[in-house]
């Protein structure tokens, strides 16, 4: 379906994908109304659904994937799309009775002897809008945290996955009545009708600029979001650090999906002194990796022409302004399958774009910062980050730069890994977004965390009612001395 970015937010026509839209949302709605509370045994059952059908369907996610990238390494949809949803999952049902519970929070003694407590609720109808970048985990492993808090989902993914948000729509479709969860195929007129859905929480996965279009159409319904955004995500390398153990990270977490990953190293400040030495030590790393880059399927191909002509240009717009260009493999013949190798940029000027925007590729600039502080200043002149990366052996300087940056997460001494520890929650602050989901976290996100308390029947509270007395500033007197 084509764009049509004129279609004012909220107030999208008709047609027949948002019709279908409205359809399924009044279902979900009718269907939660009736059954409100879904027990452990339904949770668990449909978790067991959302595995069964992504394990039947593996090879068929894969090729569509694969489809829709022109390349895109088997090895990275098997880790980052399959495995991590699949341990989404495992960790819903392993946590399951413990987020279900409530959770005893201690009462003061003005109001003992109550009893209060956190009770868990399922929200209602959670709208989950995915990105390209990790089509089927961005979109999947969100739904089974939201599923697992007893809530009914619907799924909108990219335009820029045909193959594999037809596929997800198929295979959702057969596993689940469309009532408990369902995925909504559409493009971005379809998006901003999602948006404007009077969803009980929204999780939206996209770049900023979108964001900010989703959080306001959300706000017209009062719709709580979580956005998980992107940015400008630094590589610090401190004076001290193993050069070549840095420069494996970096090489591997740039060149994972090609640089399309929210959380790849945008960038990296390196001591005065060392940035050629840094250089080449991430393009030999990365020579390691792909031996044979125009060839291999293990690197993966620019989504679309549209981006590879945007990383293009980022990269001719350093070389004309005399940024030294350090290509590591050859583009020659690459241009059929949309890959880009690392191409490494030394001292971009700051007024480039690739200093200016998320890069989202395979395109690294390497900058000197005079000193450690200069480091922190140069992060803490842009937006807040989504990741950060630092490398070195001092733990004093870590722990200056973990104090005074402010970033969604941080890896130390590597870099992405801190996404795939999913006990820890995952999200980004500032412009890189807001609220998180992951473990604990996510479950918190997409429940009510319902405050009750339980009042005694032995409760001094009714000795504070009108008519006002003496005895009344006494008590007063006595709970101004124990509050
Ligand atoms: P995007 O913002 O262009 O699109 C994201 C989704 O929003 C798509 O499904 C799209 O169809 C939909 N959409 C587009 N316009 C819309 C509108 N006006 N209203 C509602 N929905 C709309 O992002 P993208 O290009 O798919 O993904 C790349 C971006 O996502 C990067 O900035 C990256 O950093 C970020 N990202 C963030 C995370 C994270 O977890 N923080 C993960 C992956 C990607």
């Amino acid at each position: 379906m084509p764009a049509d970015s004129s279609r004012p937010l909220g107030a999208p026509e008709l047609g027949a994908e948002q019709s279908n839209l409205a359809r399924v949302f009044a279902r979900q709605k009718a269907a939660f109304a009736a059954a409100p509370a879904p027990d452990k045994a339904e949770r668990v059952r449909r978790l067991d659904a959302l595995a069964g059908a992504m394990e039947k369907n593996e090879q068929r996610i894969i090729k569509a994937i694969n489809d829709d990238f022109g390349n895109r390494s088997g090895v990275e949809t098997i880790l980052a799309e399959l495995i991590m949803t699949a341990s989404a999952i495992k960790q819903a049902k392993h946590n399951l009775s413990r987020w279900m519970r409530p959770r005893n929070v201690p009462t003061p003694l003005k109001l003992a002897p109550g009893k209060s407590r956190l009770e868990p609720q399922p929200l209602g109808v959670i709208g989950i809008i995915a990105p390209w970048n990790y089509p089927f985990q961005l979109a999947l492993s969100p739904a089974a945290t939201a599923l697992a808090a007893g809530n009914r989902v619907m799924i909108k993914p990219s335009e820029l996955t045909p193959h594999l948000s037809a596929l997800m729509a198929e295979i959702i479709r057969e596993a689940f009545p469309e009532d408990v969860l369902a995925v909504i195929v559409g493009g971005v007129d379809v998006g901003q009708a999602f948006a404007a859905t009077p969803f009980d929480h929204l999780l939206f996965t996209g770049s900023t600029g979108v964001g900010q279009r989703v959080a306001e159409a959300a706000a017209k319904n009062l719709t709580p979001v979580t956005l998980e955004l992107g940015g400008k995500s630094p590589v610090i390398v401190d004076q001290g650090a193993d050069i070549a153990s840095a420069a494996r990270s970096i090489a591997h977490g740039k060149t994972f999906n090609a640089g399309q990953t929210c959380i790849a190293p945008d960038y990296v400040l390196a001591p005065k002194g060392q940035t050629e030495a840094i250089a080449e030590a991430v393009a030999s790393a990365t020579r390691k990796l792909y031996p044979e880059i125009d060839t291999t399927s293990d690197y993966t191909s620019i989504i679309s022409d549209r981006h590879f002509a945007r990383l293009k240009s980022m990269v001719e717009e350093a070389r004309d302004a005399g940024a030294k260009i350090i290509e590591v493999g050859s583009s020659n013949a690459l241009h059929p399958q949309r890959k880009i190798p690392l191409t490494i940029v030394i001292e971009p000027p700051a007024n480039t774009r690739m200093m200016q925007e998320e890069i989202f590729g395979p395109v690294l600039p390497v900058l000197s910062v005079a000193s450690a502080d200069a480091a922190i200043e140069h992060v803490n002149k842009g937006e807040r980050p989504l990741a950060l990366y630092w490398f070195g052996k001092d733990n004093a300087a870590r722990d200056k730069v973990l104090t005074r940056t402010i970033s969604g997460g941080v890896t130390v001494n590597d870099t992405l890994w801190h996404f795939a520890q999913e006990n820890l929650p995952f999200g980004g602050v500032g412009k890189s977004g807001m609220g998180a989901y992951h473990g604990d976290k996510g479950f918190e996100t997409f429940s009510h965390m319902k405050p009750v308390f339980y009042q005694s029947r032995f409760s001094s509270g009714a000795m504070l009612h009108p008519p006002y007395t003496e005895k009344t500033s006494k008590l007063l007197n006595l709970i101004r001395k124990i509050a």
